[in-house]
């Protein structure tokens, strides 16, 4: 029988994410996955908790997905944009566009979610420069608590502290962090938290070219989901400092939150947005970065003329080909009821965690489940007794989080959440 766990060779030479090659995290071997449920080598089956990091929207192994890209592949996997363009880039940026916040007009397409932040942080500097024609109008304000992806510009706007680049300190460019808004989502909103930002925009607004942030939802530095009226108020403040405003909808887009995009809940557009992960309903790396014709122009009227970045997988026609299929599945669907479902699902299932003593919190948003304990959760351990209980759930920090793929089904969500609260009552069992 094949083993479940490590392969030795991949031990010694694959680097795995965030994982030490001193004493690796364990890594299962997959042998395929099917909807919600990923078989491990020998024939293990487990339910996937993660939608591998929110991006496989609609299950793994999908016919639909699989023959758009068979489709496509039979054509041309790639071909450069530069200078050519072709079918799946057209029609995947018309359907984005109609889903997109209605001031969108331009769309980039880049490699991952890292990269879609750099090149909007590009776009601000190179557009914030043309429009002021100040060269100090360069820097970035956040709030706390936020994560943006591991290159270096999306590094330097993570959290210093819970976003895993302390590691590189003074490396990175410096930028202005304020508080993150501690009003919760569906609670009271409390107006003195956005005086930080008025206070830092009075003092900085000839330095600062945009401020960036992941709208009602914080993923990876907290996954805390906040009250939207900051981004209205925050939008306001962005108009009157000639500020210019990003949402980083990499992990929040299409469907995870309980609407398309999570700039809904507050009614307010971005100058320029990031899109990735689900985009291509887990099958490829690709993202996208939209602005307004606005800011697309006054660009081009720079000093450089044009928009300085051109990757060599610019708008893979694959990766085009599997997302215009996905957001047809999601435009057939009613997702909103569907998200909804999975909602109150996960309310219900997930309530008897409050009572746990290690819990400190448990919260729901659409798709995302999480349940907060008073201490930092060992993830190694966690995870094989989570393959030993049928579930996939990676933890990190304090919180024990889910947001399956929207084609769960009721058993298998019931499964998921119950094994979850099991997982959470063992904790202080193996304490760190
Ligand atoms: N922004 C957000 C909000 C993210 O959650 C992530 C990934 N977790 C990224 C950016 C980076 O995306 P990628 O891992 O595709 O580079």
């Amino acid at each position: 029988m094949k083993s479940n766990l490590h392969d030795d060779w991949d031990r010694l030479h694959l680097w795995h994410p965030y994982t030490s090659t001193l004493s690796p995290l364990p890594t299962y071997m997959v042998e395929r996955a099917d909807g919600a449920v990923i078989t491990l080598a020998d024939g293990h089956e487990i339910i996937d908790g993660m939608s591998s990091w929110w991006c496989v929207i609609h299950g793994y192994n999908h016919p639909r997905l699989n023959a758009a890209a068979k489709a496509q592949l039979d054509k041309m996997s790639h071909v450069m944009f530069g200078g050519f363009t072709h079918a799946p880039a057209v029609e995947l940026g018309k359907m984005l566009l109609e889903v997109a916040p209605p001031s969108m007009h331009n769309i980039f397409y880049a490699d991952s979610g890292s990269v879609a932040v750099e090149v909007a942080m590009k776009m601000a500097v190179q557009a914030a420069v043309s429009a002021s024609g100040s060269h100090e109008k360069t820097n970035f304000a956040t709030i706390r608590s936020g994560y943006h992806g591991d290159t270096w510009n999306a590094m330097s706007v993570c959290d210093p502290v819970t976003g895993m680049h302390g590691a590189f300190g003074s490396a990175l460019p410096v930028r202005y962090f304020v508080p993150q808004p501690r009003s919760r989502f569906g609670g009271e909103w409390n107006p003195a938290e956005i005086e930080p930002v008025e206070r830092l925009f009075e003092e900085h607004s000839s330095d600062l070219a945009a401020f960036i942030l992941e709208p009602v939802v914080q993923g990876a530095g907290g996954m805390w989901f906040y009250h939207p009226e900051y981004l209205r108020s925050l939008r306001k403040l962005c108009d009157k400092y000639g500020i210019l405003l990003i949402f980083d909808e990499i992990a929040t887009g299409f469907w995870r939150t309980g609407r398309f995009f999570a700039w809904e809940w507050a009614g307010v557009e971005p100058d320029i947005m990031c899109i990735g992960k689900g985009l291509t309903a887990g099958y490829m790396t690709m993202s996208a970065v939209l602005t307004t014709r606005n800011i697309a122009d006054t660009i081009s009227r720079g000093e450089a003329g044009v928009l300085m970045h051109g990757p060599t997988f610019m708008a893979n026609p694959l990766a085009c080909a599997v997302a215009v299929e996905s957001l047809k599945m999601l435009r057939e669907q009613d997702m909103q009821s569907r998200l909804a479902e999975i909602e109150s699902a996960m309310k219900t299932g997930l309530e008897p965690a409050r009572a746990l003593p290690n819990v400190t919190d448990v919260r729901v948003l659409g798709s995302i489940g999480v349940i907060e304990v008073d201490r930092p959760v060992d993830v190694g351990e966690f995870q094989k007794r989570c393959v030993a209980r049928g579930v996939w759930i990676r933890p990190f920090g304090r919180n024990v989080y889910i947001m399956p793929p929207y084609v769960i089904s009721d058993t298998q969500l019931a499964k998921l959440m119950s094994e979850m609260i099991e997982l959470v009552k063992e904790l202080p069992d193996y304490e760190r």
